[in-house]
């Protein structure tokens, strides 16, 4: 390899339309080359998330819009191909945040190393990373799930879904889902061992989604917002805990696009009458980092146990990022959606 190859943010998205595949370009770069103190990473697998929508744009966020110009911001797991950096070798794998392109020279300080003898590489970016590691946490600490309990997740059939809705059946308590489509409802039920599943494109969702809570929703894990919040709403138990994890049904920065979400005082007037607890977060919050450690103990066990299981959707090559990368918010990736970029 001479040269590089990187998708580029070239314009932010229009609010009219949302992002698409027009304000990215695959171009080609000159090699980049290790100065003291770092390494050069050959890109293996690149994560594609919900968050990265909000990044496009310039809105404020919490965290900084994504530069135009610049490769789109993105974790990787890669492989190190050249290093100047004591303590790293070639060969290691490690993960990054050195975004959309097959190559990057970057300072090792801050690396993750990879063991790729606890599970396939490629879930340092799913069940044992960032998404795994959000539904664990919060889950735990801000969800305290218990035997009695039911919990209910939304876009369950996805990276951190899967992981609440297992984490919530390993610590005693009913894990319900919600996903899109039989099939995606059936992987819950059938390999996950999830008590419930419903489609939340069924005519009759609401009704469904009732039977399937008869004595209430103790703890929601609200990953999409938008009409399937609304309907869970009147299904939360007295003392319930809402956790506030993601809108992906909604985009929050196009103003103009209709909101079927719950409105305002029905949430306020729910939250008195039924002593709710309202929790959003993210997962670098300190009293979530707190629990890192317990994370990775806990969630390495049952994947090697078989106790927490998983589901990848790999794509290959770079230049089908745009693209998969749009179809997270049509439902399109069935599991934690990733893009090889390089072979192992
Ligand atoms: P997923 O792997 O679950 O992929 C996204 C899924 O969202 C789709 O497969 C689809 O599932 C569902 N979806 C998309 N559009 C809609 C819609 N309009 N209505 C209903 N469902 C929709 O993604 P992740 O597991 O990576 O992320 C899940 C959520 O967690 C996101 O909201 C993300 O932003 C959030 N998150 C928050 C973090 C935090 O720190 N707070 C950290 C990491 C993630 P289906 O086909 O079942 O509808």
């Amino acid at each position: 390899m001479t040269r590089n190859r990187q998708i580029l943010l070239m314009s932010r998205p229009d609010p009219a339309l949302g992002p698409t595949e027009e304000n990215f370009a695959l171009v080609e770069a000159p090699m980049p080359r290790p100065a003291p103190g770092e390494v050069l990473l050959e890109t293996l697998f690149l994560s594609l998330d919900p968050y990265m929508r909000a990044r496009m744009y310039a809105g404020a966020n919490y965290a900084a819009s994504a530069t135009l110009g610049a490769p789109m911001v993105g974790n990787t797991v890669s492989r190190i191909v050249a290093s100047e950096a004591e303590g790293h070798a070639p060969g290691e794998i490690v993960e990054s945040a050195h975004g959309w392109q097959a190559f990057a020279a970057v300072p090792a300080k801050g690396l993750r190393k990879i063991d790729p003898t606890i599970a396939p590489v490629s879930t340092a970016l799913g069940v044992l990373g960032m998404p795994g590691q959000t539904g664990y946490t919060a889950l735990v600490r801000h969800g305290r799930p218990q035997p009695g309990d039911t919990v209910l997740v939304s876009a369950a059939s996805g990276a951190v879904g899967t992981v609440v809705g297992q984490t919530a059946r390993e610590l005693g308590a009913r894990a319900v889902g919600i996903a899109g489509g039989a099939a995606k409802c059936a992987f819950l039920t059938d390999e996950l061992g999830f008590d419930a599943a419903i489609d939340h494109r069924a005519p009759d969702f609401a009704q469904r989604l009732a039977a399937a809570c008869p004595e209430g929703v103790t703890i929601y894990f609200d990953n999409t917002g938008g009409p399937i919040t609304a309907a869970v709403l009147p299904l939360l138990a007295p003392e319930a805990r809402l956790l506030v994890c993601g809108t992906v049904s909604v985009d929050r920065d196009r103003p103009g696009q209709p909101q079927s979400g719950p409105g305002m005082q029905e949430l306020l007037s729910l939250a008195l009458v039924k002593r709710l607890t309202i929790k959003g977060f993210i997962y670098t919050d300190a009293d979530l980092m707190a629990l890192e450690p317990e994370f990775r103990a806990t969630v390495s066990a049952w994947v090697r146990d078989g106790r927490m299981r998983y589901r990848e959707d790999i794509v290959d090559g770079l230049e089908a990022a745009p693209r998969a990368f749009l179809g997270l918010f049509r439902g399109a990736n069935f599991g934690k959606l990733l893009v090889r970029v390089a072979a192992e």
